[in-house]
């Protein structure tokens, strides 16, 4: 018909739901599902569905697979578009929760920091590469816009605006649209939300962003790292928490004291949180110097070069910004390890050191070293045997740990074994081949 794409957005022919997908996230954050009848539903909430499990990355082996799906009908939604709902939900063996369902986990994380009194609030900037492809990995970018070009630069605002427009459906609330640094990259914010709930926000935001780029002949890609040379894509957290209704993060002149804790914990754990925030091979080719990603572990305020920044929002936006993240996260596993590490530097006291205001990048390694700034891990590997040491981050992750470092560490190693053949150096920054094909879908 006649309709431009981005009012065809706004109307949905209203079908009649009849299937719905019942949707969980494996180990990658990816999420999975089967489709049931819709007369179902009620069912799925109280007893469960049977499935089996043994083909889910980072799930159980085949001897012991039958697992029970759950829904969360908070976590209900009606896709328009496809003329089907979605709920997301928890995953049980038997009675009990499965220990490796990373929305249990965060769960259980979440019910950890309710103890101590505090509600988790997080906001997502996610960043995304348009790209054509043209049946090879050779990837065509179609436009030559930067950082917050709008016409005639940026040949993706039509689409933007598409995307934002099919958000509420799901229940996100677009907030801002814009081009990012790099050529064909883009950044659509949506309104922060209790954590369990932007953890979901999240799931859904990338499949409507793929969904909507497909249907325009456009794959959109969150790997962190897409091309060398160009900026990574990151996901930025903003943090606050919150307790008896008031935000605890408000101090008399910047931070409270819980939120400088807060960022203790943090700080202290970060080389282990990379593990689970940043938990790709490909995520390590995003932080390097030159693209506004982080590179050393330090804290200031309004400092970008840090790898917490605190913006210059007081009372009720009073929050941290933690940088470090990346789209390949899992956003369940990252925020309960997050949350985790921000509660145990509560508990314990933990004064935030590596305060800086100046460009972390432009300072010599003695001036670093000397005002305490250490780096963060610059592979998986490296990522890896740091998440090994570190007995709270590990905790964080709950039943979920063991899965989840037996499948990074097959990840990793298969990386190596595929440099190792190429005859390539383990160090290299580049881009390869083996990382686009299993991360371009992430
Ligand atoms: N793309 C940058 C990153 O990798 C962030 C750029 C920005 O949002 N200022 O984190
Ligand atoms: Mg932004
Ligand atoms: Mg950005
Ligand atoms: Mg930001």
């Amino acid at each position: 018909n006649s309709l431009s794409a981005s009012e065809k957005g706004t109307l949905f022919e209203p079908k009649k739901v009849k299937f719905i997908q019942l949707i969980f996230v494996d180990i990658n954050g990816v999420p999975k599902g089967m489709e049931v009848p819709i007369g179902r539903y009620d069912e799925a909430i109280e007893d469960g569905i049977a499935f089996d499990g043994s083909s889910i990355p980072g799930f159980e082996g085949i001897e012991d697979s039958d697992l029970i799906f759950k829904a969360d009908p908070s976590a209900y939604a009606e896709i328009p578009w496809e003329g089907i709902s979605r709920v997301y939900g928890y995953i049980y063996k038997g009675r009990k929760p499965y220990p490796a369902d990373p929305r249990g986990v965060l769960r259980g994380a979440l019910e950890e920091l309710e103890k101590a009194g505090f509600r988790a609030y997080i906001g997502p900037e996610p960043e995304f590469y348009l790209f054509k492809k043209n049946g090879s990995w050779e990837l065509q970018i179609p436009d030559s816009g930067g950082y917050f070009d709008l016409v005639t630069l940026d040949r993706a605002r039509e689409l933007k605006r598409e995307i934002a427009l099919h958000m509420p459906a799901l229940g996100l609330v677009p907030e801002v649209l814009h081009h990012e640094v790099g050529k064909a990259q883009h950044e659509i914010d949506f309104r922060y939300d209790e954590a369990l709930r932007t953890a979901d926000n999240i799931v859904s935001f990338k499949y409507i962003v793929k969904a909507i780029s497909e249907m325009h002949g456009l794959y959109a890609t969150f790997m962190p790292k897409p091309l060398y040379g160009f900026p990574g894509n990151g996901m930025h957290l903003h943090i606050s928490l919150w307790k008896d209704g008031e935000n605890a993060f408000i101090g008399d002149e910047g931070l409270s004291e819980t939120a400088l804790y807060f960022v203790g914990g943090i700080l202290a754990h970060a080389k282990a949180l990379t593990a689970v925030t940043n938990p790709t091979v490909n995520s390590y080719k995003r932080l390097v110097p030159g693209y506004e990603a982080p590179v050393y572990i330090s804290w200031g305020y309004r400092n970008r070069s840090a790898l917490i920044r605190v913006p210059a929002f007081w009372g009720n936006g009073a929050r941290i910004e933690y940088r470090c993240p990346d789209p390949s996260a899992n956003p369940y596993l990252a925020f309960a390890a997050i949350l985790m590490a921000g509660l145990d530097g509560i508990r314990r006291k933990i004064e935030p050191d590596a305060y800086v205001e100046e460009n972390v990048y432009e300072m010599g390694d003695s001036k670093r070293k000397s005002l305490g700034i250490d780096t963060l891990p610059e592979s998986l590997g490296e990522a890896l045997e740091e998440l090994k040491k570190d007995g709270v981050v590990r905790e964080a992750l709950g039943g979920a740990y063991r899965n989840f470092i037996a499948y990074k560490e097959r990840e990793w190693e298969g990386y190596l074994e595929y440099l190792g053949a190429k005859g390539l150096p383990e160090d290299t920054k580049k881009v390869t081949e083996w990382e686009l094909e299993r991360y371009f879908h992430v």
